[in-house]
C-alpha cells in the first residue's frame, strides 16, 4: 500500500485484486446496474444483524437508539444517493480492511484465472460475490462515513474513492453510530433519483430485509412530486422464513437467497419447513448454482446463518451441516436455544446435533427429489457439487444408503467423463448371473478408460464404473455395496467373475495355469522383490500383462494418490498377471538369453498401463531400444 499522509487524512492504496474487480465490475456488470442497491441494502442489513447479536452482551451499544433501520435519500440538485443504517459501524481499521481489500482466502488464484474477455470473466464475477464494490457501477465517487457502536464518542471515519487505485481515509465527527454511504451518480444515472424508482429497486431485490427500508414519503403539488418530511417503510421488512411458504413468490426466495447467499445468482433449488416436536426451528435451506471459487477451501465462510427466536447469532455455522454439505446456504432459526449460545457451546450441544441431523434429512431428501424428478437441474448440481457430496459417503454413516443412492460416475457404459450413471442404473443394466458392481480407479479418466483390467469386460459386455477422482478412493472405501450388491474393483484379488464365466471357461484356465507354471515361477523368481505373486490371468484380452493387488492391500492407484499427498502409504507389492493367450508371453517361454530384460520390460509396462510412474525409466527405455534391435536381427 502506498502511504502519502497529510494533517489528517491519508491516501491509501487499494489490493491489486481489489482494483481489478472494480474494473470488471463496472464495465461487465453495468446491463445489470440496480444490483448495486441490493448489495448495499444487504451489508446495511447485516450491520444491523451484527448489533443486535453484540448488544444482547452489552446493552449499551444501543446509544438510546434501539430502532434499527436503513434508510434511502438522494439529493437531486448534487445527484447524489445515500444509503445509512444505524448498524455496527466500523472502525479504522476495519474500513481499511474491508473497503480496501478482499480477505477471502483463495482470491489471488481466482484473480489469476480471469481470461480478460469480459463476457466471460463477467460470468465468473457471481462466483465472487459482488458486494459494496459494486457502488462504482453507478457512482464514480463513492463517501462513506461510518462509527463503529461503542467508539468513543463521536470518533468517525470518512473513507472516500473514485473508484481508481486508491482510496482516502480520515478521522471525522460523526455523532450517531452506523454507517453513511454517499454515491455521486455517473453521467445518465440520473433517474435513480426519483422516488418511484427506489422503491421499484428496492421492492424488487430487498423486500424481504428484515429491518425496515425507510424513505421520506412523496406528496404530489400542482402536478409535480416533493418529498416531504414524513417517514415511511418501503419494504415488507417481516423476516422471511417465518412467512407461511404459500405466501412467499419465488422471487422473494430468490432475492433472500442473494442476500444470506453473498451470491450473484439466483440459486437451483431450496427447501422451506418449520419443524416441530422435540426442537422447534425453521429452516430455509438452498442449493446455489454454482459452485464458489473456494468451494475446497474448508476454511471459507457464509454457510447456515443461525438466529434465535428472530435474533441473528451467527454467520457460518459449520455445526449445522457436515462438511460434505458446505456448499449449503440458508438460515435456520432456533426457538430453544438460549440467546447467548457461542460456537464452543453449538459445538457440544445436543439440540444442535439434532437440528443438523434434521437439516441434513431435508437437504438429502431435496436432493433425492431433484435426481428423481428434475434430470437436468440434478445434473447440474452434480456437475458443480458432485465431488463434495461424494465425501458423504464416507463422512455419514447414518446416511450412507442415501448418499450412495445420489452419487454419480462415469462408465464403461457412456464412455465420456460424464458422471451420469447412478448405482441404481447400473444394477438394471447388470448382466444374467452377474451379482456384483464391478469398478476401476484411476488417475485420469482416459487411464480408467483404457485400463487392460477392463479387458475381460468388455469382451463379456459387462459394464465397468470408471472412477478417476481422487475422492473416488474414499467413496469405495466406506461403500462396499449397494442394494444388497457388492462393489469390487477389477484390479484386486483374484477376479471371480461367478455365474458369468462358464464351466468351460474355468477348465482352461485352471489347465492355462498348469502349463504355465514354469514360466510364472521363473519370472517371479526373476522379478524377485518387485512382485508378490506372478501368475495367468482371465482378465486381459489384448495385453499380454496386467498388475493387480491382493484382496486387502492398497491399490495401485490410492498407493500413488497418498505419496503425491506425501502421506506414508502402506507398502504392498502388486500381482503380476500374465496373458497366456499373447504371442509375447509365448515367445517368453523359449527366451533365455534376455529372460530377465523381458520380464522387467513386461513388469513396467503393466505399471505404465496403470498409470504407474517407473522406478527406473531410463532403464525401461534401454531395454525396449536393445529388444527392437534384437528384433531386426
Ligand atoms: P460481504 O458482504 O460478502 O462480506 P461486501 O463487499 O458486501 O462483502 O462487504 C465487505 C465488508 O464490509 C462486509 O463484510 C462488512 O464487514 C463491511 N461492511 C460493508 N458495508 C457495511 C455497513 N453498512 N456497515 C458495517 N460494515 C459494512
Ligand atoms: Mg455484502
Amino acid at each position: 500500500m502506498t502511504d502519502t499522509t497529510t494533517a489528517s487524512r491519508e491516501t491509501l492504496g487499494f489490493q491489486t485484486e481489489v482494483k481489478q474487480l472494480l474494473q470488471l465490475m463496472i464495465h461487465s456488470l453495468y446491463s445489470n446496474r440496480e444490483i448495486f442497491l441490493r448489495e448495499l441494502v444487504s451489508n446495511a442489513s447485516d450491520a444491523c444483524d451484527k448489533l443486535r447479536f453484540e448488544a444482547l452482551h452489552n446493552n449499551a451499544l444501543y446509544e438510546d437508539d434501539s430502532d434499527l433501520a436503513i434508510r434511502i435519500s438522494f439529493d437531486k440538485d448534487a445527484r447524489t444517493l445515500t444509503i445509512a443504517d444505524n448498524g455496527i459501524g466500523m472502525s479504522r481499521d476495519e474500513v481499511i480492511a474491508n473497503l480496501g481489500t478482499i480477505a477471502k482466502s483463495g482470491t489471488r488464484e481466482f484473480f489469476g484465472k480471469l481470461s480478460g474477455d469480459q463476457q466471460k470473466d463477467a460470468h465468473l464475477i457471481g462466483q465472487f460475490g459482488v458486494g459494496f464494490y459494486s457502488a462504482f457501477i453507478v457512482a464514480d465517487k463513492v463517501s462513506v462515513l461510518t462509527r463503529r457502536a461503542g467508539e468513543k464518542s463521536d470518533q468517525g471515519v470518512r473513507w472516500e474513492s473514485d473508484g481508481g487505485g486508491e482510496f482516502s481515509i480520515e478521522m471525522v465527527d460523526k455523532a450517531a453510530r452506523g454507517t453513511e454511504i454517499t454515491l455521486h451518480l455517473r453521467e445518465g444515472q440520473d433517474d435513480l433519483l426519483a422516488s418511484y424508482k427506489l422503491r421499484e429497486i428496492i421492492k424488487k431485490y430487498s423486500n424481504h430485509i428484515v429491518q425496515p427500508i425507510v424513505m421520506k414519503k412523496e406528496e404530489w403539488k400542482e402536478g409535480k412530486s416533493e418529498v416531504t418530511n414524513e417517514d415511511e417503510t418501503v419494504n415488507q421488512a417481516s423476516a422471511l422464513w417465518t412467512r407461511a411458504k404459500n405466501e412467499i413468490s419465488e422471487e422473494e426466495y430468490q432475492e433472500f437467497y442473494k442476500h444470506v447467499g453473498h451470491d450473484y445468482d439466483a440459486p437451483l433449488a431450496w427447501t422451506h419447513a418449520r419443524v416441530e416436536g422435540r426442537q422447534e426451528y425453521t429452516q430455509l435451506l438452498y442449493v446455489p448454482q454454482r459452485a464458489p471459487f473456494d468451494l475446497y477451501d474448508r476454511s471459507s465462510r457464509h454457510g447456515i446463518k443461525l438466529y434465535v427466536r428472530r435474533v441473528f447469532i451467527m454467520d457460518d455455522a459449520e455445526q449445522l451441516m457436515p462438511q460434505y454439505l458446505r456448499f449449503i446456504r440458508g438460515v435456520v432459526d432456533s426457538a430453544d436455544l438460549p440467546l447467548n449460545v457461542s460456537r464452543e457451546i453449538l459445538q457440544e450441544s445436543k439440540d444442535i446435533e439434532a437440528i443438523r441431523k434434521g437439516c441434513t434429512s431435508k437437504v438429502l431428501a431435496l436432493l433425492a427429489d431433484l435426481a428423481e424428478n428434475d434430470a437436468e437441474k440434478y445434473a447440474k448440481f452434480w456437475g458443480e457439487f458432485g465431488r463434495v457430496l461424494k465425501e458423504g459417503a464416507g463422512e455419514d454413516f447414518a446416511n450412507k444408503d442415501k448418499i450412495a443412492a445420489l452419487l454419480r460416475f462415469a462408465s464403461t457404459h457412456a464412455d465420456t467423463p460424464d458422471e451420469t450413471v447412478s448405482l441404481k442404473d447400473y444394477i438394471s443394466r447388470m448382466k444374467d448371473g452377474q451379482e456384483k458392481i464391478y469398478y476401476v480407479t484411476a488417475e485420469t479418466f482416459n487411464a480408467a478408460k483404457n485400463s487392460p483390467h477392463l479387458e475381460v469386460f468388455r469382451k463379456k459386455g459387462i459394464e465397468v464404473l470408471l472412477l478417476s477422482e481422487r475422492v473416488d478412493e474414499w467413496v469405495v472405501g466406506s461403500l462396499t455395496e449397494f442394494d444388497g450388491k457388492e462393489l469390487v474393483s477389477v484390479a484386486k484379488g483374484g477376479l471371480d467373475l461367478g455365474k458369468l464365466e462358464d464351466e468351460a471357461e474355468k477348465q482352461e484356465q485352471e489347465k492355462q495355469a498348469d502349463a504355465f507354471k514354469e514360466l510364472t515361477d521363473r519370472i517371479k523368481g526373476s522379478l524377485s522383490d518387485k512382485v508378490k505373486e506372478v501368475r495367468i490371468t482371465h482378465r486381459l484380452t489384448d495385453s499380454p500383462a496386467c498388475l493387480v493387488s491382493d484382496e486387502h492391500d492398497i491399490g495401485g492407484n490410492l498407493a500413488r494418490i497418498l505419496k503425491a499427498a506425501g502421506q506414508k502409504a502402506p507398502t504392498s507389492q502388486p500381482i503380476l498377471e500374465i496373458n497366456p493367450q499373447h504371442p509375447v508371453v509365448q515367445r517368453l517361454k523359449d527366451e533365455s538369453a534376455h529372460f530377465d530384460d523381458w520380464t522387467a520390460v513386461l513388469f513396467d509396462q503393466a505399471l505404465l498401463a496403470e498409470g504407474g510412474q517407473l522406478d527406473d525409466p531410463a532403464g525401461f527405455v534401454k531395454r525396449v531400444n536393445q529388444l527392437m534391435l534384437e528384433m531386426g536381427k
